[in-house]
């Protein structure tokens, strides 16, 4: 579905990516995982087009993505869920939702879309009509991913869901993700929280400073042992 070749981004005069080959075929979660300032965000940009590839191809179901616009891109079937959320907090929940669905015009469509985001999120429909920067952070989690949905994305792209929540309310909503991916929609995962990235994905690609050095099957990412000691802390 979605594949990256050859990518490299800079800022300015320096290199935040170099050179990346990643596939996501669909209907599957795969994840980047690495440390801070790896590169993993300036990933996620490059495939919605929020940040120019310097050199490089992302094809989408074929097409090149780096020569097309980020609201296209949002046309095309990729949504993108940021890093820290990006809800506005000054409307409520429901509005958020509506705003998710500005590209579409199937009203009624819409409607029953938004009934399907309150079953996968009940503390979103019991909250609808909350302003958004008074939710906690998992919930506003929760309202970044149902608003990403209402676009009804091919692609879903995910970056750090599991930052500053707690353990219990990252497992949560790394069960959701799980349920949206088994519901059909393919995901771009990207986490430092390699335990939590690895239980959900099927692959994983692993960064350090802006470059691939190591990836593979979850099974045979879990087993190396460069992956176990650095990212899941086992010695
Ligand atoms: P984090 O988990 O901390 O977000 P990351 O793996 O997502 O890290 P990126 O945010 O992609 O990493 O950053 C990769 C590199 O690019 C870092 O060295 C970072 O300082 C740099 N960088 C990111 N955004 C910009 C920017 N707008 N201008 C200049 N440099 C940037």
């Amino acid at each position: 579905m979605l594949k990256i070749e050859g990518l490299t981004v800079h800022y300015g005069v320096i290199p935040a990516i170099k050179d990346l080959n990643i596939e996501v075929p669909q209907g599957k979660v795969v994840c980047l995982i690495g440390t801070n300032g790896s590169g993993k965000t300036t990933t996620l940009k490059g495939v919605s087009g929020i940040v120019k590839a310097k050199a490089g191809r992302i094809l989408f179901e074929g097409k090149d993505l780096t020569k097309v616009d980020p609201h296209q891109i949002v046309h095309m079937g990729i949504s993108q869920v940021p890093e820290g959320r990006g809800v506005f907090p000054d409307l409520t929940v429901l509005e958020n939702l509506q705003l998710g669905a500005f590209i579409r015009k199937d009203k009624k469509a819409i409607k029953s879309d938004l009934e399907e985001i309150f079953s996968l999120f009940p503390r979103l429909e019991e909250r609808k009509n909350q302003l958004s920067g008074t939710l906690s952070g998992g919930e506003q989690q929760m309202l970044a991913m149902g608003r990403a949905l209402m676009a009804r994305p091919k692609l879903l792209l995910l970056d750090e869901p599991s930052m500053g929540l707690a353990p219990i309310i990252v497992q949560e909503i790394f069960k959701i993700v799980r349920r949206i991916n088994e519901e059909g929609t393919t995901v771009m995962l990207v986490e430092q929280n390699a335990k939590m990235a690895l239980s959900v994905a099927h692959y994983g690609y692993v960064l350090e400073t802006g470059e691939i050095v190591a990836q593979g099957t979850v099974n045979e990412l879990k087993n190396d042992d460069m992956i176990r000691k650095i990212y899941l802390g086992i010695h």
